[in-house]
C-alpha cells in the first residue's frame, strides 16, 4: 500500500465473525506482514488455541482493519497501550485481549523468559539480595497503595499463568499412572467406603453456596455458546449509546477499500449508461432516474 510507504508500521482492529472468541482483538504490527495475511497473536491460555484453530480452519472470519499507521514501532505500542486502555480491554468480555501492550521501555525487545537480564536471579544473585526493605517503603505499599491492589482474577497480572509446583506434571509419582498402570488397578471399593464417600460429597456440595453448586452444575452440563451467552439484557453493551468514539471506529473500519458498498454482490450496473455503481446510488441517480434514459414519448 503506497500510502503507508512512510510509516511502517500501524495499530490494527481485527474483528473476529465467529461464535468461538471474542469480537475484538487491538494489536500493533508491520503493515507489511498485515498484508502477508497477519491476523494478530494471541498467548493468553484461555484463547490461544481457539484463536489458532479458527484462524487455521476458518481464516474467513477474521477481518482486519488498520487503524492507524506511524513511523516508528514504539509509537505505534504506545497508541495500542492507549487505545487498550481505552476500551479496557482486559475487563472487557468485548476483546480477544488479556493483557496490553508493555511500554517499559523494551520495545521490540523480547525480555521474557531467559531473556530477562534477571533470569534465574534469585538468592544471593539477586541484586536484592540481603536489601531489608524500610518500614516507610512497606508502607507505601499496602492497601490501595498497592500497585496489585484489587486486581483479582483477570485483572491479576498472574492471571492464567501457571506456577509448576515440585510435584506437577512429570515429577508427581502418579504422572501417567492411568489403567493398569494405576496402584488401585483393579481394586474395588468395598460398599462401605463407597457410602462414606458419598456422604463426605455430599456433605461438602451442601456447605458450599448455592450459586456455587449451580455453576458445576453448569460446567458440567456444558456452557452455553458465547454468542448465546451475550445476546440480548446480557450483553455488555445493551441498551447503552454507542460512544462517539465507537461510531468514528466503525466509519473508520468501513471507510475506503474497507467500505461494503464496494463488495461486488453491492455493485450494480446501470442499464443505461453502462456505469457501475454501489446500489445505493444506483436507486439515487441511476435506473428510471439516469439522465442518460430515453426521454419517453
Ligand atoms: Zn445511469
Amino acid at each position: 500500500m503506497t500510502i503507508y510507504i512512510n510509516r511502517p508500521y500501524c495499530v490494527y482492529l481485527t474483528v473476529y465473525h465467529g461464535n468461538k472468541l471474542p469480537m475484538y482483538y487491538i494489536g500493533s504490527s508491520s503493515i507489511l506482514r498485515i498484508e502477508n495475511g497477519y491476523r494478530g497473536s494471541i498467548t493468553s491460555r484461555r484463547y490461544k488455541n481457539i484463536w489458532q484453530q479458527e484462524l487455521k480452519e476458518h481464516p474467513e472470519l477474521f477481518k482486519i482493519y488498520i487503524i492507524k499507521p506511524f513511523t516508528e514501532r514504539k509509537e505505534a505500542t504506545a497508541y495500542e497501550n492507549y487505545l487498550q486502555n481505552y476500551f479496557k480491554v482486559i475487563i472487557s468480555s468485548m476483546y480477544v485481549n488479556q493483557a496490553v501492550a508493555s511500554l517499559n521501555g523494551f520495545h521490540g525487545m523480547d525480555v521474557s523468559g531467559k531473556n530477562n537480564p534477571n533470569y534465574g536471579k534469585r538468592g544471593e544473585l539477586s541484586s536484592r539480595y540481603g536489601k531489608k526493605q524500610s518500614k516507610e517503603t512497606c508502607l507505601k505499599r499496602t492497601g490501595p497503595k498497592n500497585p496489585s491492589y484489587g486486581k483479582k482474577g483477570v485483572l491479576s497480572p498472574a492471571y492464567g499463568k501457571k506456577y509448576p509446583g515440585k510435584c506437577a506434571g512429570e515429577k508427581n509419582p502418579s504422572f501417567g499412572k492411568v489403567g493398569v498402570l494405576s496402584p488401585n488397578y483393579g481394586s474395588k471399593r468395598t460398599i462401605e467406603t463407597r457410602k462414606l464417600q458419598s456422604i463426605s460429597l455430599t456433605k461438602y456440595s451442601k456447605s458450599r453456596p448455592q450459586a456455587h453448586n449451580d455453576n458445576i452444575s453448569k460446567s458440567l452440563k456444558g456452557n452455553p455458546k458465547l454468542s448465546e451467552r451475550m445476546r440480548g439484557e446480557n450483553n455488555p453493551m445493551y441498551g447503552k449509546p454507542c460512544t462517539e468514539y465507537n461510531k468514528q471506529m466503525t466509519k473508520l473500519k468501513n471507510s475506503g477499500d474497507n467500505n461494503p458498498m464496494r463488495q461486488a454482490k453491492y455493485q450494480i450496473k446501470c442499464e443505461h449508461c453502462g456505469i457501475t455503481i454501489a446500489k445505493n446510488t444506483y436507486t439515487l441517480f441511476h435506473g428510471s432516474k439516469c439522465k442518460q434514459k430515453p426521454k419517453d414519448v
